[in-house]
């Protein structure tokens, strides 16, 4: 059977044991949270169009600030750490090795590239999630009842450290080795779920499918999360951002301000997209604009317009700036540095 590296069949029991050896790497931070480590990356070459590494740096740089904002350690790759698993696929073996170097890490994050937070302030409830192991954005009927091959989204997603998490990876990875048997496994994906466009197996496509066939297996330790958006799909989303600031404000909860906003189709690295390019374009400096903002305002800046990257100050320059910290910080009045 195929697996992403050596079967390890008792990393709960090792990882503890690591954990006791190294109290100065607890997996819990001071202030009582699990650590994190947001992964990400993108192709290992430069992009056919520079506009799109362009882009590829902002989704870094508001990545950078969400993270630094909420202490949560980012890792960006652009290795293949395993050929056969180049392209989406690529994040499978990259969760798999970090899991097993970084012991410390109790949850791993993955988030797509062409993925932005929309709502800095907000934190992920990850209370929520103590009894589950994958945290997946989605809807339960779409995928048990319709089989729709949009029913999760892989593009922002938690995954614990634990023996479960090594063993779905497992189970998660034969379809993903490139040629023949992603191209099946993706005629085999397109056969059974509903709305598939033809084309070779997809690391989405492959985990709903897993979800569908072993929902005994998996099921009890998976979260699916639509009460906020871990994954939002910028479609519909974009254009209402100005109406979003005059209704809400940062962290307001309840996903009236999307948390992440992902463009999903837009290919932003150079392959065939869905869309148009100048769309995607547009739409992406919007959203990051749209986050800017929330970062800026610390500082007493703000963006001209969403459309625009010339930025003007919004507030009085002082020489006792320590008064204002906090009417400035991100969520006002909470005390918080973040
Ligand atoms: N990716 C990567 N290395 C690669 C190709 C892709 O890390 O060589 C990551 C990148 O973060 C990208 C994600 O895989 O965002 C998924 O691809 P994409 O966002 O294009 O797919 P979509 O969200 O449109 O389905
Ligand atoms: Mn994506």
């Amino acid at each position: 059977k195929f697996t992403l590296g050596p079967k390890i069949s008792d990393w709960d029991d090792q990882r503890r044991r690591w954990l006791d050896q190294n109290p100065g790497f607890p997996s819990w931070r001071p202030d009582g949270k699990p650590r994190i480590l947001l992964v990400t990356g993108s192709t290992p070459n430069p992009c056919e169009n520079p506009m799109c590494d362009h882009y590829l740096l902002k989704g870094t740089k508001n990545k950078i600030d969400y993270c630094r904002l909420h202490g949560i350690e980012i890792v960006y790759n652009t290795a293949h750490l395993d050929r056969e698993f180049a392209g989406d696929w690529a994040k499978l073996p990259l969760i798999r090795r970090l899991m097993l170097s970084h012991p410390e890490v109790e949850w791993f994050w993955w988030m797509d590239s062409d993925a932005l937070f929309t709502d800095m302030a907000f934190e992920i409830p990850l209370r929520r999630y103590a009894a589950h192991n994958l945290v997946v954005p989605g809807q339960p009927d779409l995928i048990f009842k319709e089989r729709s091959w949009i029913g999760l989204s892989t593009g922002s997603f938690l995954l614990r450290n634990c023996q479960w998490s090594l063993e779905l990876l497992d189970a998660w990875a034969p379809m993903g080795p490139k040629g023949r048997i992603r191209d099946e496994a993706g005629k085999m994906l397109t056969a059974n779920l509903k709305d598939r466009p033809a084309f070779e197996a997809d690391d989405q496509s492959a985990l709903i499918y897993l979800l569908l066939r072993q929902q005994e297996r998996w099921g009890g330790k998976v979260y699916i999360e639509n009460s906020y958006r871990l994954h939002g799909y910028w479609v519909g989303l974009v254009d209402r951002y100005e109406e979003m600031m005059e209704k809400h404000h940062t962290g307001s909860g309840n996903g009236r301000w999307p948390f992440v906003t992902h463009f999903v189709g837009c290919k932003p690295c150079g392959s065939q997209g869905d869309y148009p390019v100048e769309r995607c374009f547009n739409s992406m400096e919007r959203a990051f604009n749209f986050a800017d903002n929330q970062v800026l305002r610390m500082y007493g800046f703000s963006h001209e317009n969403l459309t625009s990257a010339m930025i003007s100050r919004t507030e009085e320059q002082t020489s006792t700036p320590l008064e204002f910290l906090e009417r400035l910080n991100l969520v006002a009045g909470t005390g918080s540095r973040g």
